[in-house]
């Protein structure tokens, strides 16, 4: 496995794997890897004969009172995951790296990265759908893998590719969880042990709203209610968003046309977890 550091070393690596007819397969990562990595790993090498994973925390998506500098890191164990995973490809660059001092340009997907978590993170999606251009553009991939623990992110992604006529196929890889529910998040390393248990009334309260739209509910408010009085009642979590919007769109649900995403974040001191669940018409 290589470890690649510059943009120019990346390119030359795309470029003499595409000349060998081999196809590209890419996972863009903040590092710190944990099972929810992997599988996107192992889904992207079912697909493609060569894989890249990069491991970059991007300072453009993290706002100025945000974790950036916290976020964990440990480089050599995600080193060894990769390897031990059979990918062919570590791209790791430092920040002087990707952003140049005269840095100026941005990708912005309007309207869907100003709701949802985009109003308390106003500038995270413009970071991200910078790094992932950019990050495009070096690797070349033919396909890339995304997970939809972050589906905002995915949504928007996908927007950003079609957009901007990206020849990139976009996979969306399902949440994987911890045993007791918990969405596996490299910011659960940040909480302590009280909050870790009391963490899991955010997939007991989408597992209520599947039980709630199943049973015949399909009013978002009133499920949106019971899904705030339980997370209140069971933690000292307090509530950035739940919103249920149509999947694929990010708009007001379309009763009995498309599938409906239930996503919230909810904030444990100054720990932002995010989860969702997506609620099929049939
Ligand atoms: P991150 O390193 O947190 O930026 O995540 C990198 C990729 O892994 C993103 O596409 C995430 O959506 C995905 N990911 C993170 N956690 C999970 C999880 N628990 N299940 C599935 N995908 C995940």
């Amino acid at each position: 496995m290589k470890v690649i550091k510059t943009i120019e070393e990346m390119r030359r690596w795309s470029r003499s794997t595409r000349a060998r007819g081999e196809t590209i397969g890419f996972v863009p990562t903040m590092g710190y890897l944990h099972e929810g990595h992997l599988r996107l790993i192992r889904e992207a090498k079912k697909h493609a004969d060569r894989l890249v994973v990069s491991i970059y925390v991007n300072p453009t998506q993290f706002g100025p009172n945000e974790d950036f500098e916290r976020y964990p890191r440990d480089f050599a164990r995600d080193e060894s995951l990769c390897k031990q995973e059979g990918v062919d490809a570590v791209f790791y660059p430092s920040n002087e790296e990707m952003y140049r001092p005269f840095h100026k340009t941005y990708v912005i997907t309007e309207d869907l990265s100003e709701i949802m978590c985009g109003v308390s993170r106003p500038t995270h999606f413009r970071g991200v759908t910078t790094i992932v251009a950019k990050l495009f553009n070096i690797v070349q991939p033919d396909f890339a893998v995304f997970g939809q623990k972050d589906a905002q992110q995915a949504v928007i992604i996908k927007r950003m590719v079609e957009d901007l006529n990206f020849p990139v196929k976009i996979i969306v890889a399902p949440i994987v969880r911890e045993s007791d529910g918990l969405a596996m998040s490299s910011r659960n390393k940040y909480l302590n042990s009280r909050q870790r248990k009391e963490a899991t009334v955010l997939y007991r309260s989408l597992q209520l709203a599947e039980k709630e739209y199943s049973g015949g509910n399909h009013d978002p408010e009133s499920i949106k209610q019971k899904m705030r009085r339980l997370i209140e009642r069971e933690s000292g979590g307090k509530i950035d968003y739940i919103e249920m919007v149509d999947a694929e769109t990010l708009g007001a649900p379309r009763p009995g046309e498309g599938d409906i995403l239930v996503a919230l974040a909810v904030y444990f001191n100054s720990t932002r977890l995010i989860d969702n669940t997506i609620l099929k018409i049939r």
